[in-house]
C-alpha cells in the first residue's frame, strides 16, 4: 500500500484524524448535555410533548401511598381528601424528623413506612388486601444505598410492621430475603410483636374481594383502590440514600403470590450518588421490567437524569408489558420525579426547608406524566 503521504494530497491526514476523534467523541455527549442525544432520552422526551420534568428539588423525604384508581375529585369529600393528605403528611412528618434528628436514611424511611403501615387507609399493614382465600401476606423490603445492603420479607402474616422485619433481616443476618412461616419467626424473635390476621382487617379491602370475587356489587368507596401500597425514599446529610416499600400485595392475589415490593431492583433499589426509588403497581410486570434498577442503570450508564429514567421506565418501557402503576425517585441531589402510567398516584414529599407537600388528585402532579 502506498504511504497516504504520497497521494499528493497532504490535507488528507489532519482531516482524517480530526473525524476520528469527532467519532470518539459522540458516546460522551449525553453525559455532558444530560441526556441530549442519547436514542432513550431522547424518546422519553418525545412522549407527552417536552422533556420529562420532576416534580420538585432540595427534597429530603418523599413517600407514596400507591398507584391505582387513586382519587377522583368529582367524587370525593373534603373528609376523604383530608384522610389521606394527614396520612400521607404525617409519615412525611415522622420520616422528616428523623433527618433533623441527625437520623439516616434508612431510619427516615423505616419511620415513614411505618406510619403508613399502621392507617388503615393504606393497602400495607393494617388495612393490607386480602388474597383469594382471604387471609393477608405481606411484603416489604428496605435497600441502603451507601453499600447497596437490602433486606425483604415475602408473604409474612403476623408482622404488624414488615418494613422493620425488612430492616432486620438486612442489618441482622447474612441474607436479603426471608420468607413466609420462618421470616414471621424471625421477625417475632427479633422483638418485633406479633399479630393475629385479623389485626389486618378492614370493611373496605374485605368489599374490594367480594367485589372482586363477583359476590357483591361495586361498593363505591370514596378512594377506594384495589392497590395502595406503600414506600418512601430518603436523602440524609450524608448524602446517602435508602429506599422502602411495604405492601399487602393484590386483592384477591393467589396464596404465595409474592410481588414487586420486596423483590430488590424491581419494587425498591437504592444506590448513593445515583437514586433512591420505590415503586407501586402490577408488580409482576415491574419485577419483569426490573423498574426501579432499571431507573437506576439508566440514569448511572445512559445519561439520564432522575425524571427522563424514571418516565422513560414508568411512561415508555413498563406499559409495553403490560402494566401500569408508578415511583418515587429522589436523586442524590435531592431532585424527586413521581411519574406514573395509572390514573393516579398518592405521593408527597418534604423538603430540606422544611416543607411538606401531598399530592392526592391526578391534577396536582407537575410534569410527573
Ligand atoms: N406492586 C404491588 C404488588 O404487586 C401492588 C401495588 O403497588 O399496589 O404487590
Amino acid at each position: 500500500m502506498r504511504p497516504l503521504r504520497a497521494t499528493g494530497r497532504p490535507w488528507i491526514v489532519p482531516l482524517l484524524l480530526l473525524l476520528v476523534t469527532a467519532v470518539m467523541a459522540l458516546p460522551a455527549l449525553p453525559h455532558r448535555a444530560g441526556g441530549g442525544t442519547e436514542p432513550a432520552a431522547a424518546a422519553a422526551r418525545d412522549s407527552g410533548g417536552g422533556a420529562p420534568r420532576p416534580q420538585a428539588r432540595d427534597v429530603v423525604l418523599a413517600v407514596h401511598g400507591g398507584a391505582g384508581t387513586a382519587l377522583r375529585r368529582e367524587d370525593t369529600d373534603a373528609r376523604t381528601e383530608k384522610a389521606y393528605r394527614d396520612g400521607l403528611a404525617a409519615a412525611l412528618r415522622a420520616g422528616a424528623k428523623v433527618l433533623r434528628d441527625g437520623g439516616d436514611s434508612v431510619a427516615a424511611v423505616e419511620a415513614a413506612v411505618r406510619v403508613l403501615e399502621d392507617d388503615p387507609l393504606f393497602n400495607a399493614g393494617k388495612g393490607a388486601v386480602f388474597t383469594e382465600d382471604a387471609g393477608h401476606e405481606l411484603d416489604a423490603s428496605v435497600m441502603r444505598g451507601s453499600d447497596q445492603a437490602a433486606g425483604a420479607v415475602a408473604g409474612v402474616r403476623h408482622v404488624r410492621n414488615p418494613v422493620s422485619a425488612a430492616r432486620l433481616v438486612m442489618e441482622r443476618t447474612r441474607h436479603v430475603m426471608l420468607a413466609g412461616e420462618a421470616a414471621d419467626a424471625f421477625a417475632a424473635r427479633s422483638g418485633l410483636t406479633p399479630v393475629t390476621q385479623d389485626y389486618f382487617w378492614t370493611q373496605q379491602r374485605w368489599d374490594e374481594l367480594m367485589k372482586a370475587k363477583g359476590t357483591r356489587p361495586a361498593a363505591r368507596t370514596p378512594g377506594a383502590s384495589t392497590t395502595g401500597t406503600v414506600g418512601a425514599v430518603a436523602l440524609d446529610t450524608r448524602r446517602g440514600l435508602a429506599a422502602a416499600t411495604s405492601t399487602g400485595g393484590m386483592t384477591n392475589k393467589m396464596a404465595g403470590r409474592v410481588g414487586d415490593s420486596p423483590v430488590v431492583g424491581a419494587g425498591t433499589y437504592a444506590k448513593n450518588g445515583n437514586v433512591a426509588a420505590s415503586a407501586t403497581g402490577q408488580g409482576e410486570v415491574f419485577i419483569r421490567g426490573a423498574a426501579t434498577a432499571t431507573i437506576s442503570h439508566l440514569m448511572e450508564f445512559g445519561g439520564m437524569d432522575v425524571a427522563e429514567a424514571a418516565h422513560e421506565v414508568v411512561i415508555r418501557r413498563l406499559p409495553k408489558l403490560g402494566g401500569t402503576g408508578g415511583v418515587i425517585a429522589l436523586d442524590s441531589r435531592g431532585t424527586y420525579a413521581a411519574p406514573h402510567s395509572s390514573e393516579g398516584m398518592l405521593h408527597g414529599y418534604a423538603t430540606a426547608d422544611g416543607r411538606i407537600v401531598t399530592r392526592v388528585f391526578p391534577d396536582e402532579d407537575d410534569g410527573g406524566r
